[in-house]
């Protein structure tokens, strides 16, 4: 990170396609200040301290301000900060200004950093149950300040970049939040579809889902002849079980090692997991990502929570909505077909997928 400030005619907005208006696009220049590769960056940088690295400790004082830091007293284990090139900012609150067919939304909100770990190339696979439950912990806290704090953000999307082929600019491990004005249009897809499900047959589609994926056995007869054309355990989609929480490869998988956690009771809201059923969610979150890592070898991969929205509409969507975090490794780059269609192409099947995921011995 560099002492050079965002400059006041940076562009932080976001663009409405005016021909397909849920696709938007985030125009946010102050980015392209953020630290380049000089060289090719090593996958994976599995130091404990590097004395550069303005994440390490001792370095407090090369980030912007800290917002919390855990455990409160001592040395810290997590640290929150300011994010230096925020996508989104609260400095230069205007209006979102539109003429003719081009419309824009201020940029108005936050972006901040969690310093997940204080050991520098620490991956989540290796950190202590305990300390993963104290950084789930430190997101849920922070999604709460920041809801309390403006009842105009009505979207907090805390995701993680991990290597780089997955966006990250700092090989230190962290998390990143942004708080925003609208609500992002994949996630609105999911309420507004699961909501349409629930109209329909009156329960929860991922709660429906769980409980295929636990019990449900299909088979799929030839229509002329008869005879069995597949046979699908759905059983088999299960990677990893805990008391409370369930980790599931999706049928309809973009990536090739997508995996999915939900909690196996209904809750739409990550605000609402108590704090005595964080250490089954960091069970589950670690054991998953030690499965990914001894298959893929050293993984590499964002992963991001979706919660149920805090707009208008987010009691209306309580019974149908159902909070989930998305883990998706990066194991190849989109290539021209995805981006032309906007269909993912997955090379594994996702069943044999699950599979090796649930053959690695732990
Ligand atoms: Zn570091
Ligand atoms: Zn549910
Ligand atoms: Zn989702």
């Amino acid at each position: 990170m560099s002492d050079s400030q965002p400059d006041s005619n940076d562009v932080r907005e976001i663009r409405i396609n005016p021909i397909v208006p849920s696709e938007s696009v985030l125009v946010a220049t102050a980015r392209s200040m953020r630290p380049k590769k000089a060289e090719e960056l090593a996958p994976r940088d599995t130091r404990k301290h590097v004395e550069t690295c303005p994440f390490c400790r001792g370095n407090e004082h090369k980030t912007p301000p800290v917002i919390l830091s855990w455990p409160p007293e001592g040395d810290w284990q997590i640290r929150m900060v300011e994010n230096l090139y925020p996508v989104l900012g609260d400095d230069r609150e205007q209006a979102g200004f539109n003429f003719g067919l081009q419309q824009t939304i201020d940029g108005y909100g936050r972006h901040e950093v969690i310093i997940d770990h204080y050991e520098h190339g620490i991956a989540v696979h290796e950190m202590a149950e305990s300390h993963l439950a104290a950084l789930f912990g430190v997101y849920q806290t922070r999604m709460r300040q920041l809801f309390e704090s403006d009842e105009r953000l009505k979207y907090v999307l805390i995701f993680k970049n991990f290597g780089p082929a997955a966006g990250a600019s700092i090989p230190h491990t962290h998390s990143q939040v942004i708080a925003m004005p609208v609500v992002p249009e994949n996630v609105d897809a999911e309420v507004r579809n699961s909501a349409a499900h629930y109209a329909k047959h009156h329960h929860c589609i991922f709660c429906a889902l769980i409980d295929e994926a636990l019990t449900f056995e299909a088979t799929i007869y030839d229509r002329n002849s008869g005879a069995v054309r597949r046979k699908i355990n759905v059983g088999q989609y299960v990677v990893e079980r805990g008391e409370k929480f369930i980790a599931i490869k999706p049928f309809a998988s973009r990536y090739e090692w997508e995996v999915h956690i939900l909690p196996l009771a209904h809750q739409a809201d990550f605000l609402d997991v108590r704090g005595e059923d964080m250490a089954d969610l960091a069970r589950v979150m670690k054991r998953t990502m030690a499965r990914l890592d001894a298959v893929i070898g050293g993984a590499q991969y964002n992963f991001f929570l979706h919660s149920v929205p805090h707009d208008s509409q987010q009691t209306a969507h309580a019974p149908s909505y159902h909070w989930h975090l998305e883990i998706c490794p990066r194991t190849s780059i989109p290539t021209g077909f995805e981006l032309g269609s906007g269909l993912f192409v997955n090379t594994i099947n996702p069943e044999q997928a699950a599979e090796r995921l649930r053959a690695v011995e732990l």
